[in-house]
């Protein structure tokens, strides 16, 4: 994957799986407004492309948070029993060179 997702483009079932059972959201900072004397912070997951609303006020106090998740991401069942046996079907099934693609991409 060449840079960041954008909406709209294709999300496999592996990234949510990667997202929702292994890894977490990747947030990037994606938007922000000035609301109510506080801010609108918007990040996006550069692997699903769900995106975070978080209101904060002049103090940095967040407010609650809205997810507005990828087509398909909240039905997106696992074909893991449990998170442990996701990260052991991830790290057998996926090669040293996959996993660190990315990082010699950066480094080249
Ligand atoms: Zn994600």
């Amino acid at each position: 994957m060449a840079g960041r997702r954008r909406r709209g483009d294709v999300v496999t079932a592996e990234v949510m799986e990667q997202c929702k059972y292994l890894f977490g959201h990747a947030w990037y900072p994606y938007d922000a407004e000035a609301r109510d004397g506080g801010w609108m912070e918007v990040v996006m997951c550069e692997r699903c492309g769900s995106v975070r609303r978080t209101p904060i006020d002049r103090n940095g106090t967040t407010h609650g948070r809205q997810y507005q998740y990828a087509d398909g991401y909240r039905d997106a069942g696992s074909t893991y029993s449990d998170r442990a046996d996701a990260r052991a079907a991830f790290y057998a099934s996926t090669t040293h060179d996959e996993l660190t693609a990315r990082r010699k991409r950066r480094a080249g």
